[in-house]
């Protein structure tokens, strides 16, 4: 049987530096990205960033953007597709569908976060 290896995350104290933009921030405000490298190898292939640097982490919100394009069309075609189809259009449609495309983009980034939270 083969083990995992265990996983070492640079710069895991109470505060960690902004792989991005340098800035300080405390350890529950800072996240990983990238494959955990195995222990005893150097921390290549993981970058820490702070808050802001990690909503704007373009992976992320490539990733983000394509699920909100997936499952918001899905969830579009399930609850207003009858009306776009009819041809009869309401007002409340220009919220609603911007609505729904942002509903599974805000859930993926959260996701994402939450995952990358240290
Ligand atoms: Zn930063």
């Amino acid at each position: 049987m083969v083990e995992a290896p265990e996983t070492v995350l640079p710069d895991a104290g109470e505060h960690a530096t902004c792989g991005q933009c340098g800035r300080h921030s405390g350890k529950r405000w800072s996240f990983a990205f990238g494959k955990p490298v195995p222990k005893g190898a150097p921390g290549e292939g993981i970058i820490v960033k702070c808050s802001r640097c990690a909503i704007q982490h373009r992976p992320m919100v490539r990733r983000s953007l394509m699920v909100a394009l997936v499952v918001g069309s899905l969830l579009t075609l399930l609850n207003q597709g009858d009306i776009l189809f009819a041809g009869s259009w309401k007002a409340a449609l220009y919220w609603k569908i911007p609505v729904t495309y942002c509903v599974p983009f805000c859930v993926a980034t959260y996701g994402a976060l939450s995952n990358a939270h240290r």
